[in-house]
This record gives C-alpha cells, sequence and structure tokens, in this order.
C-alpha cells in the first residue's frame, strides 16, 4: 500500500511541474543572458569610481583627504600637493578596487563632488595589481553626475548679512562650553 502511494505521490509531483513548465513557458524570461545582453542599471546604481573635472578642465579634488578616511576597507590613498596659485590638488590619488565594496561613503563625504561612483560594475581583471588605478584611470574630463557645484567658486565667499548672525541675540545667549559633548 505504501510502495503504491510513493508512486501516485511522484506521478503527481512530476505532473505538477511539467504544468508549472508549462504556463511559464509564454511568460517574460527573467534571465539576461550576460555579456552579450547587457543589464539594465538604475541611475544611482553605485559602480566604477571616477574623479571628475570642472568646467574649465581643472581637478575638482582639494585633497583633503576625507574620502581616504571615511573609507571602510582603506582603498584609498592620496598626497596633497599645491599649484602655483596656491590651489591644493592631488599630486597622486589611487583606489584599489579590489578592495573596494562600493559604499558609496566617499562620495557623501566629499565636500568638492570630485569623487562619484558611476553605474558601471565591468571592471574585472586577471590580475589583482591591475585592479590598483591610479589618477589618470580615474581622471575624467567632465562634471560627471554634480554639473552645477564648483566648490572654487563658492567657498569662502562672503555671506549676504553675515553680520547679522554675530549680533543676533540667539547666537549670544548659548553657551558654547555647556553643549559641548
Ligand atoms: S565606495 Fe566605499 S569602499 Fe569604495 S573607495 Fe569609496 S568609501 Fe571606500
Ligand atoms: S576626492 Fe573629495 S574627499 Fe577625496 S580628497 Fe578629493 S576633495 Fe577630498
Amino acid at each position: 500500500m505504501l510502495f503504491l502511494k510513493n508512486i501516485l505521490c511522484n506521478f503527481f509531483s512530476q505532473v505538477r511541474s511539467i504544468f508549472f513548465v508549462f504556463i511559464n513557458i509564454f511568460n517574460k524570461r527573467e534571465t539576461v543572458m550576460y555579456p552579450e545582453e547587457k543589464t539594465k542599471l538604475f541611475p544611482r546604481y553605485r559602480g566604477r569610481i571616477v574623479l571628475t573635472q570642472d568646467e574649465n578642465g581643472n581637478d575638482r579634488c582639494v585633497a583633503c583627504n576625507l574620502c581616504a578616511s571615511v573609507c571602510p576597507s582603506s582603498c584609498i590613498i592620496l598626497q596633497q600637493d599645491k599649484d602655483n596659485n596656491g590651489r591644493s590638488y592631488p599630486k597622486f590619488f589611487k583606489i584599489d578596487f579590489s578592495r573596494c565594496i562600493f559604499c558609496g561613503l566617499c562620495e557623501e563625504a566629499c565636500p568638492t563632488a570630485a569623487i562619484q561612483l558611476l553605474p558601471d560594475f565591468e571592471l574585472s581583471d586577471y590580475r589583482r595589481q591591475d585592479l590598483i588605478y591610479e589618477k589618470e584611470d580615474l581622471i575624467i574630463s567632465n562634471q560627471g553626475k554634480y554639473l552645477d557645484y564648483d566648490f572654487y567658486s563658492v567657498s569662502g565667499v562672503k555671506l549676504k548679512n553675515k553680520n547679522l548672525c554675530k549680533n543676533s541675540k540667539h547666537v549670544n545667549n548659548v553657551d558654547t562650553k555647556k553643549i559641548l559633548p
């Protein structure tokens, strides 16, 4: 009896599987035949990291080191230098993509919108050493995702009505020593 029951269960299981295959035969296929067919990436997908330039072709990066400090996998290394006008720029800038986890924290920390993650994931290579990208590999000659932001045109610019803030009774009432953590 048990033997017969097992046969019937297996038979109905097979019929059920064939039925589900049949009703899904005409459905839209979810599998993408990569690399012949490319997957759809959303605009905010975090992939390849680039260093952008401003509209005058100057590096946006001021080599402040914030991105390297915030990076959880310590894969950014850079050194600051200054040009003849006193403008800071990275003398070298390296990212080790074999360690990067594409978290996007470097982009969030960057005050100048220099470092950006773009929707491109095709970064594979045969040797780990080749995944260390130098500044020349990272730099792109446009502003990437943030077109209108130019750090050097807004930093240090005197704010309109700045003096009003100093004379404000709200500011005078604050004891800055008491609000320290
Ligand atoms: S995306 Fe994350 S892990 Fe990659 S360099 Fe930026 S902060 Fe580091
Ligand atoms: S990329 Fe941005 S955060 Fe990193 S050093 Fe340059 S300016 Fe600073």
